[in-house]
């Protein structure tokens, strides 16, 4: 067992003839989180598809619990450890909240198990509980959130990739967001985490890793970044 569940390396990935992520390294070792901070349309959400398996790479590689996955399909990737909220939430609005989180557990072993995560999902998330047989699509934004959290957890999986789990929420929202998210690290679980709320992401995470234009201009202990002048002019409002 090795300490590192994601290396990857010389990340490139394009859309038609643009190449918007180059060349980028990134580790996440186990029970830590990393997070990905930088301004909109930096790549941070490519460079999550691109790791997820939505998108090609152009070149790279990536390395999951020890395992090359560079460019294999997003179904093996999620069969790998790998699970993906991403951004905007992307919940199936016309199913029920149960229905969603058994969609997150398609690749469990057993029906035991679905029942034993679903549990563990619902205690978790008691709003969920509530609205169990409600349709996805009604819920609020933050309750939206919420579920594409937890279905992701629904795979149980070895790297939980979350894209920007706090936007467009209430401020109160985006707290419970982001405690939920301390709980989960508490727990030992491996996030890479992308975030506009970079105070937060920061003041979270164990690594972090600054994006500019494709590239990473700037990574270190998260604590570190939290006192970097660029990134508090930048980023943190300061
Ligand atoms: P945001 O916080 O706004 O989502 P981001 O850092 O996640 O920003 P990306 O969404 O990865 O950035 O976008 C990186 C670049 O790729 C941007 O210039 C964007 O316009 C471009 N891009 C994103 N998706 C596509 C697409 N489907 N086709 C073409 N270009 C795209």
């Amino acid at each position: 067992m090795t300490d590192i569940m994601l290396e990857a390396r010389g990340l490139t990935i394009g859309y038609g003839g643009k190449l918007v992520v180059r060349d980028v390294d990134l580790t996440v070792r186990r029970g830590e989180i990393a997070c990905l901070i930088g301004a909109n349309g930096a790549g941070k959400t490519t460079i999550l598809r691109g790791l997820s398996g939505l998108l090609k790479l152009r070149a790279g590689s990536v390395r999951l619990n020890g395992e090359e996955i560079a460019n294999r399909s997003a179904h093996a990737i999620a069969a790998r450890g790998m699970a993906h909220a991403p951004e905007g939430r992307q919940i199936f609005a016309a199913m029920s909240v149960a229905d969603n989180l058994r969609a997150g557990a398609y690749l469990a072993p057993s029906a035991a198990e679905i029942g034993r995560r679903r549990d563990a999902a619902l205690t978790r998330f008691p709003r969920l509980k509530e609205r169990l047989t409600q349709q996805a699509g009604l819920l609020s934004g933050g309750e939206q959130q919420m579920l594409a959290i937890a279905r992701a957890l629904m795979a149980d999986p070895k790297l939980l990739l979350l894209d920007e789990p706090s936007m467009g929420l209430a401020p109160l929202m985006v707290e419970e967001i982001f405690s939920i998210l301390a709980a989960l690290k508490s727990e030992g679980r491996t996030i890479l985490l992308v975030e506009q709320n970079a105070n937060a992401a920061l003041a979270l995470s164990d690594q972090a890793y600054v994006i500019e234009a494709g590239r990473i201009s700037l990574e270190g202990p998260a604590r570190d970044l939290i006192d970097h002048d660029g990134v508090s002019a930048a980023y943190l409002g300061g």
